[in-house]
Parts: C-alpha cells; structure tokens; sequence
C-alpha cells in the first residue's frame, strides 16, 4: 500500500492551523481537516474545504488527544456537508514536526494524513505524513492551491 491521495490545501488553511497552534502555544493544539476527493490526471486528489479545531483533552506541551466530545461534533458536521475526513493535525510548539514516538502509537489505521505544524513561535514549519501499517512514516508533499 502507497500514500492513499495527494492532499491539496490552500495557504488560509495552513494559516488558520498556525493561528489555532498559536493559540493554544504552549499546548499542542489538534484539529481535522474535512472535504472532497477529486481524480486529477489519474491521481486521487483530497481537496481540503473544512477546518474543525478540536479540543486537546490533554492540555499538554508534548502530546494530544483530540476530546471525544468535540470528535464527535465534527464528524457529526462532516456527515452534513457530505465530506470525507482527510488530515489530522496538530502542532509541535517548540519542535520540529516530525511525528513521534507517541504520535505513532497513537495512529490507528492507514486512510487518513497527518499534518505536524512544528516550532510555533518561531520558523513556524508543516510537516505532512502518511502512516504504512508497519508504523512507519512517510514524507508526504502538499500541493498548495492558489484561489484567485
Ligand atoms: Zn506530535
């Protein structure tokens, strides 16, 4: 099995994550990104058209767990907007966005991306990862969507 879809994002979402990272800094802030698949040249593309920022029930400077409360109401919203979930994201406040040990174990199947905003404060800086079921992660690149 191989990165299941190439994500597309535009900037204002990327920086809507900062900004949500920024506010919790120091606590990692965690949140998914919803929307819709597209075939672009023979490739699966996820165009991202939601951002739902969750609650890290952990309150922690090195690890999250998005509350079950707040999953719970995004998937609600993703079933109403006919969207798919594509990302998980959550953010390094002073480290670089790698995925962790911790972050690793946490994963729990293979469909989904992850999305690191690492080193809030300073060179903010995203990492995006998709998990093989060896554990494993993958570099992933984003494909940047200009709206104009
Ligand atoms: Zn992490």
């Amino acid at each position: 099995m191989s990165i299941p879809f190439q994500l597309l994002i535009t900037e204002g979402y990327l920086n809507e994550i900062l900004n949500h990272a920024k506010e919790e800094f120091p606590c990692e802030c965690c949140g998914v990104l919803g929307g819709r698949f597209e075939a672009r040249q023979g490739e699966k593309i996820g165009v991202v058209s939601t951002i739902y920022k969750l609650e890290n029930s952990l309150k922690s400077e090195i690890e999250f767990l998005s509350s079950s409360e707040s999953m719970l109401k995004a998937v609600k919203e993703l079933r109403q907007k006919g969207e798919e979930m594509l990302v998980v994201y959550h953010s390094h406040p002073v480290s670089f966005p790698k995925m962790s040990k911790k972050d690793l174990e946490m994963i729990d199947g293979t469909n989904l991306l992850h999305l690191i905003v690492g080193n809030v404060k300073t060179i903010p800086e995203f990492g995006l990862w998709w998990v093989n079921e060896q554990k494993k992660a993958i570099p992933c690149n984003f494909i940047l969507d200009n709206p104009s």
